[in-house]
């Protein structure tokens, strides 16, 4: 039996004769930029999300990248985040012009807040947390140490949308969150795509302008911006699966507990606080016998990653920056010992108990 780690064609086959009458709609309608399919979609992602305001951007960097250049962060600016992450959190501050200043995480993966406070400066402008694996950090911790020093917080929510903590949503719970619908995302789009969230009316309006090159209107520019926006396209596919959404995320949760339960005497697994609701964009186990365990589910059909094997501070763009291994040593041996399991919410039944099956015919020992 195969398992891959992921696959796309089940979703799209199952949307295939919504997505053709999708395509035929705007493809009669003429308007491939902006207009009414990508307005609708962000008034459907601002209520998915709990926010006043979404705007459907080129691809989730963007949405970072704009946010930082909307809040007016850039040189001479340092901005906090976790050096677990996607590379795109840290090449967006850079690209902005600013400082990453990277935080260890806690063994939920995500930033650990307590060792905020040490690294504050007279430079530090902003927090970006990223709710890795679909799993909101504590934003309770963030958001007092933001208030304590005057910072801004910008989620880094590609992972989790639709990820919940305390009853609200990733993407709510900041000055502006910034999500991804990269095609291997939660909600994936037939190409690149981004949306931001935000309640923040002044915020929103200086993206809109900054998406679409600085434009007032069509001929008057009032400042120089940048050219990402989500394509008609991309929006009207959108809003098809934002109606699923809250389903699949359900059905992922339910593999996760499905796993979490089976393994939990094998592997190190995550568990959920009473007050969230991750998605699980990723199911990621633990075990010193990480490799050996992946090359034999490998042999057996089950396909696994690594999210991330190389932390951000070790990579050679971040050469620059001077830092060497042991600066954050939760990062670095998470890195080594953790595994992606398949997840997805068309994930079969059997498929998943083929995964279970195999890791407990593993020798552990
Ligand atoms: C995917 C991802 C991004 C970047 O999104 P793109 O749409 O690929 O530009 C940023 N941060 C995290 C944590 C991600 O997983």
């Amino acid at each position: 039996m195969k398992v891959p780690f992921v696959s796309l064609e089940r979703q799209y086959l199952e949307l295939r004769s919504e997505l053709i009458a999708e395509f035929d709609r705007v493809g009669r309608s003429g308007i491939y930029i902006m207009g009414e399919a990508l307005e609708r979609f962000e008034r459907e992602a601002a209520d998915f999300c709990g926010t006043r305001f979404a705007l459907g951007l080129a691809n989730g960097s963007d949405a970072l990248f704009l946010a930082l250049k909307a809040l007016e962060i850039g040189c001479g600016d340092e901005v906090i985040t976790c050096p677990n992450s996607f590379i795109a959190t840290a090449w967006t501050i850079v690209a902005a012009g600013a400082t990453p200043i990277f935080v260890d995480a806690k063994d939920d993966y995500n930033i650990d807040p307590d060792k905020i406070s040490n690294l504050i400066t007279s430079k530090t402008r902003a927090i970006i947390p990223v709710h890795l694996t679909g799993r909101v950090v504590d934003m309770d911790a963030i958001n007092a140490v933001a208030k304590k020093y005057g910072l801004l917080v910008i989620e880094d929510a590609a992972q989790a949308l639709g990820a919940e903590y305390k009853n609200k949503r990733a993407g709510s719970l900041g000055m502006v969150g910034c999500f991804s619908l990269h095609p291997l995302k939660n909600l994936g789009v037939y190409g690149d795509g981004g949306l931001l969230t935000t309640d923040n009316e002044e915020i929103y309006r200086k993206i809109l302008k900054l998406r679409n090159h600085g434009l007032i209107n069509r001929d008057e520019c009032e400042l120089w911006g940048y050219n990402s926006r989500l394509d008609s396209l991309q929006a009207a596919f959108a809003s098809i699966k934002l109606k699923r959404l809250d389903q699949w995320n359900s059905r992922n949760r339910a593999i996760a507990s499905f796993y979490r339960n089976a393994l939990k005497s094998y592997v190190w697994v995550p568990y959920d606080k009473s007050y969230e609701k991750p998605i699980y964009h990723n199911f990621v186990i633990r075990t010193p016998k990480r490799d050996a365990l992946r090359k034999f589910l490998d042999h057996h059909g089950v396909e696994t990653r690594i999210h991330y094997p190389i932390p951000i501070h070790l990579q050679r763009s971040a050469q620059k920056m001077k830092h060497k291994r042991g600066d954050f040593p939760v990062v670095e041996s998470l890195a080594e010992t953790m595994l992606s399991l398949p997840i997805y919410p068309e994930l079969r039944d059997d498929e998943m108990h083929h995964v279970v099956e195999t890791i407990k015919n593993f020798n552990f020992n």
